[in-house]
This record gives C-alpha cells, structure tokens and sequence, in this order.
C-alpha cells in the first residue's frame, strides 16, 4: 500500500442517491456497524429529481435511517441527479476530495447497476476516483457537501490514498463474490427503508413510482432470500468486484472472520476454499485484500 496515514473508517458506500446504499447494503452496513466497523454513506446527489420530494425532506430522512444503522457518518454532494458521468472530471474529483478525507479501507457500491443510467455511471465514476485517489499529483478542491451528524467535521484530506478492496452490489442475474449474512439485521434494513416515507410510501400527493409500491419491498426480500440460499442462511446481500480473486492464501487457516461467508458452490462463484472463511481477492489496483485483519 502506499498510504502514508491509518485508515480512518473500515466501509464507505458510494451511491448516487440517497436510498440507495439502504436498499442494496442496508442489512451489511448494519451487520458491520453492530461490530464496531466504521461504516460511512456518500450520496453523489441531492436527488433533485426525485419526484415525490423535496431533497431536504430526503436528507433528513437519511439521516433518520443512518441513525438505525449505526453509522458513523453519511456525506451528501450536490452532483447533478440524472446525470452522473463515468467520464465527468469535475465528478470524479468530487469523490477523489472524499476518499482522502475518509481514508476507507474498502468501498462498496449500490444499488446494483441497472435501468437508472446513474446507476450504471456511480460504479465506474467510483471505480476512477478510487484509482485517481492514489495519485498525488492530482490536487481537488474541497466540494459542496452536507454532512452528518450535525456538527462533525470533515478530516483534512491525505495527499493520496490507495483503498484495499472495491465491491459492487451484485445484480440478480449474476453471480456474488462476495456475501454477508444479514438474517440478524434485516429488520433493521427494513425500518432504515421506512425512513424513506417520500419515496416506498405512496397515498396523498404522491404520484405512484416504480418504488413507492408494496411490490418494490417485496422483491427486495425475494432478492435477499435468493441470496440467502446461495449463501445459506436467510437473508443474504450480494456483492461481486471487477478485480481478480486468487486462491486462498497459504496461511488461510488464520483467517478468522465470522462475518464473511463466500460463494461457496454459486456457479459464478469466484472463491473455493476449504473454508469459507479463506478468502483473497486482488483489490481494483492490483494488490490482494483479505479478511485477515478484519
Ligand atoms: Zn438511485
């Protein structure tokens, strides 16, 4: 690694919009916060064009469900919603200025990268920032944000900073690297969602979207259930990375981590061990991550 600094949190989940970590990660984020990991949110937008709410109504909302999961701290940019660009320079330093502030150790992406083109745009806008991120003599200005808890501070950002490990939320149709068994923590993941009264509730003024239907909500926990199975337990999330996963290392045994369970036989499965807690993967700059210190 060529950071210079200690992390100064273990997760960040980077999303477009605010919701959306909550729906592909709500049961992870809690799981890892219920063990003392420090897990922090970027939301890229205000959701301005979110269509039953005022992005201040939403924030607030997050900020109710950040309370639920326990995180340490959830920062909010004012990208433009509707228009994140994988190739947007602006953009991408954006979340470069973020990442040297937060120092993760590891980054996850949500939702999955489907149907919303900023969906499909978060992921690899990430994936660049978290490789410009390494590279010092790239300078960025600090951008406009909020940030919770009320009253915190954004740390002074590193020179540079080189993550371990990028995960994105898997799609349905593909297969998981990577699960984490939230049976523990779904009701928690389920009243984080219920903060987001503006968007899964409808009635009033609201017009009917594609997510403020009893539907969407159900078809969350068919997924965690699908999941579940392929991981076996009850409710699962599924993660999958780009990089390129390795044998388990040689001293795998060592590797004690109750809270990662792999792909085991999952056809697309990536990582087969003995055990299913030996696991390596080479991060998204080429170097190998482990659960070992975990
Ligand atoms: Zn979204």
């Amino acid at each position: 690694m060529i950071n210079n600094a200690a992390p100064r949190c273990d997760v960040l989940v980077i999303s477009p919009h605010t919701d959306d970590a909550e729906i592909g990660l709500g049961g992870t984020m809690a799981l890892l916060a219920s063990q003392g990991r420090s897990v922090w949110c970027l939301d890229l937008t205000r959701g301005e064009l979110g269509t039953n709410d005022t992005g201040d109504e939403r924030w607030s909302e997050a900020q109710a469900a950040s309370r639920i999961l326990g995180l340490a701290g959830r920062v909010q940019l004012a990208l433009p919603d509707g228009f994140i660009s994988a190739v947007n320079r602006g953009q991408a330093e954006a979340i470069v200025w973020v990442l040297r502030s937060l120092a993760p150790r590891w980054v996850f992406t949500a939702p999955d990268a489907v149907r919303h083109p900023d969906h499909v745009a978060a992921p690899l806008l990430t994936a660049k920032a978290c490789f410009l991120a390494r590279l010092s003599a790239l300078s960025v200005q600090r951008p406009s944000l909020r940030l919770w808890p009320e009253g915190t501070e954004m740390p002074e950002p590193t020179a540079r900073w080189e993550i371990e490990a990028l995960f994105g939320v898997c799609a349905e149709q593909e297969p998981a690297n990577l699960y984490f068994d939230v049976s523990d923590h779904w009701e928690k993941k389920m009243a984080a969602l219920n903060c987001f009264a503006s968007q899964f509730q409808a009635g009033g003024r609201r017009q009917s979207t594609m997510i403020n239907n009893a539907d969407f909500l159900e078809r969350i926990e068919g997924r965690a259930r699908t999941w579940g199975h392929r991981a076996g337990c009850r409710f699962a999330e599924g993660l999958h990375t780009g990089a390129v996963p390795v044998p388990p290392v040689a001293q795998a045994d060592q590797i004690l981590d109750p809270i990662v369970l792999e792909a085991g036989d999952d056809p697309g499965g990536v990582v087969h061990g003995e055990s299913p807690k030996k696991a390596e993967f080479f991060t998204a700059t080429g170097r190998a991550a482990t659960f070992r210190d975990w």
